[in-house]
């Protein structure tokens, strides 16, 4: 069987919608040029990664799918974006951070077994993680933008996946170390944002569509986790087609893992409540 359309997404973890509109250079650009589409969306409560990252991927709320903190790590037990794929046929592939395989895979992480798998049955079933094991202000220990980016491309090439994401932590740290108003932060956006142009438009010409937000946003001390517009909105950019909502509208979170899964053609768990903001063709 398969699947109608592939899709990639790319979450830039950490960056606010007010930074994304004001230093994504590229990524304005093609929205300016019609290439691409922009919406604000708005994170779940609480505004914190792991929470974040299993309602992205479930469209369940924290209070649902449990993930209350980045110390709380198990097997999420909710349908995710992942499973349905997997369930229609597809292939998944994965160059993230290791919670996203402990939430979507399996628990608990065993460093050597889970860095990189390859597994028909999956549900994630091209797997490239990383942990930042010895994350500090002090050192951010996350890998390259552009090595992470590399990896996707050569998941796309070398396995042909339906399904990839890519979770860098790289503007989170820098905004956790930063904070927001400093000149180590723009530079640190010009440089993704630069990296990512490079890769982005050979995954266009592959045929996939493409979609580039982020977890939540941070204030300008560089926080987040609460609630209010600094800490949960972010930039959602759309490469790809179907009809959307009004400019204006504020996307919710819940409503992204749904999206995906009608973009290529996957049915929609019952758990998954929210309705797609993307529809047609
Ligand atoms: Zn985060």
């Amino acid at each position: 069987m398969a699947l109608k359309r592939k899709v990639l997404l790319i979450i830039l973890d950490g960056q606010p919608w007010r930074a994304a509109r004001r230093l994504n250079g590229n990524l304005e650009g093609w929205a300016q040029s019609g290439h691409a589409r922009v919406w604000k969306m708005r994170s779940v409560l609480p505004s914190t990664s792991a929470s974040c990252y299993a309602s992205i991927h479930t469209g369940v709320t924290p209070q649902l799918h449990g993930v209350y903190t980045n110390e709380t790590l198990f097997r999420v037990q909710f349908p995710d974006v992942f499973s349905e794929v997997r369930a229609a046929g597809g292939k998944t592939g994965a160059v993230t951070h290791s919670f996203w395989s402990i939430f979507f895979n399996r628990a608990p992480w065993d460093f050597v077994r889970d860095i990189e798998y390859d597994d028909p049955e999956g549900p994630i079933t091209h797997g490239r993680f990383h942990t930042m094991t010895g994350y500090g202000s002090n050192n951010q220990m996350t890998p390259s933008d552009a090595d992470l980016f590399a990896t996707l491309t050569m998941l796309t090439e070398r396995f042909g996946i339906d399904y990839g994401i890519l979770h860098t932590c790289t503007l989170d740290s820098m905004g956790h170390r930063y904070g927001h108003d400093c000149v180590q932060m723009d530079h640190a956006v010009a440089m993704i944002d630069g990296m990512l142009a490079h890769f982005l438009p050979l995954w266009l010409a592959a045929g996939y569509e493409v979609a580039v937000t982020a977890d939540h946003g941070q204030s300008e001390r560089g926080h987040h986790g609460g609630r209010s517009e600094d800490q949960q909105d972010v930039a959602f950019y759309w490469f790809g087609g179907g009809t959307g909502p009004a400019e204006h509208e504020v996307l919710d979170q819940l409503a992204l893992a749904p999206t995906l899964l009608t973009r290529m053609g996957a049915p929609i768990p019952d758990t998954m409540k929210a309705l797609p903001f993307l529809n047609g063709d």
